[in-house]
């Protein structure tokens, strides 16, 4: 008998995995990749969630399923791999877990389901209408269908989760980083850009290269930059385990996340002071990121409390940004 965590090599899921253990639950992990974890209470099935054989041997005995895992893209051309993963694989994974009769289903979706960064209004909360605009966002609004629809049919309780943004502090100032790579600095960033074919915002990020390492201030076609949640994973893990224990969460879906966004025009100069690296101020073609999302719902209801503000995640990711240079 185990709690079923999928994603468990990812970022927020391999915490989550070690939580649990840490608190004496028994824990099956099943994630395309091994995570590397070792302990007698932890199983782990390496698969793709739609390969039904994968599924069903990691579903077996589940007792709770956090469906945390799951494949991110914004290139259309990855498309079809985004609805295996995300849509079917979620379709499997929870047909099989259900037999087992779990007694809670978490889902971690997405704040790209409304999508945030083209709201209605802001702050945007749970209410707002969901019209997803990129391929990866949509596989999220398809999953949180199946979520209802498994729970509709067979009475096993679901929590669906609209997560922000979500970074390991030591990402931020990581250029080799996923996301916070592209984000901050210059070189990822045009890289990034050429990969979208955005030939405008590639020449004017290219007029401001001078071959050296260097951070970006990203603003919109107007001057306005831009504003954003960046959640770190800890107050992730932290919301998610409270969904898995409270008798409130059944049957809710709530925006996880932290409570201020951070506003880029403060954020980029205070890691350009900390790290010594120059900052360029670029203002992009388009309306740029803009967005507030509300977590009130879940403070509320069950009093999440995020606790790691983005000035916090910032020294630590000065550190760690020290540390790998030292190392090399
Ligand atoms: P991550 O990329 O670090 O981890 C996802 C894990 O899923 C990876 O280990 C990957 O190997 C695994 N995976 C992907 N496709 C798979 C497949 N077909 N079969 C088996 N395993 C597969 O992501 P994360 O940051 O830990 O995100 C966790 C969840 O939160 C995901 O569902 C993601 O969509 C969602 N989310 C993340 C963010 C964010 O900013 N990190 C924002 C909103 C929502």
């Amino acid at each position: 008998m185990s709690i079923l965590i999928t994603g468990s090599a990812g970022r927020v899921g391999s915490k989550v995995v070690k939580r649990l253990l840490d608190q004496g639950d028994s824990v099956t992990g099943f994630d395309l990749r091994p995570s590397g974890i070792t302990h007698v209470n932890y199983r782990e099935v390496t698969g793709a969630f739609d390969d039904r054989a994968a599924a069903q041997r990691a579903a077996k005995g589940t007792t709770a399923v956090l469906h945390l895992g799951a494949f991110m893209s914004w290139l259309p051309s990855d498309s079809d791999k985004l609805h295996r993963a995300n849509v079917d694989g979620t379709r499997v994974i929870l047909e099989e877990a259900a037999k087992h009769k779990p007694r809670r289903i978490i889902f971690a979706s997405s704040g790209e389901v409304y999508p945030e960064n083209v709201p209605d209004y802001l702050p945007v909360d749970e209410d707002h209408p969901i019209k997803p605009r990129s391929p990866y966002g949509l596989t999220k609004q398809l999953g949180e269908e199946i979520v209802r629809f498994v729970e509709r049919t067979t009475s096993i309780p679901a929590t669906i989760l609209r997560f922000s943004h979500t970074q390991d502090a030591a990402e931020l100032l990581d250029p080799t980083s996923f996301f916070s790579g592209p984000r901050f600095f210059l070189h990822p960033k045009i890289k990034q850009q050429e990969s979208f074919n955005n030939i405008a915002a590639v020449e004017k990020l290219k007029r401001q290269d001078d071959g050296t390492e260097a951070l970006v201030l990203s603003r919109n076609e107007s001057g306005r930059p831009f504003r954003m949640h960046i959640t770190d994973t800890r107050d992730m893990v932290d919301g998610i385990l409270l969904a898995l224990t409270a008798e409130r969460a059944a049957g809710r879906t709530y925006n996880l996340g932290a409570t201020a966004p951070v506003d880029f025009a403060e954020a980029l100069p205070l890691m350009a002071q900390l790290t010594g690296l120059p900052l360029k101020t670029i203002d992009l073609p388009g309306g740029g990121v803009f967005y507030e999302t509300s977590n009130a719902r879940i403070r509320n209801d069950l009093g999440f409390e995020p606790k790691w503000t983005i000035d916090r995640m910032i020294a630590e990711a000065v550190q760690a940004r020290r540390d790998r240079i030292q190392a090399t």
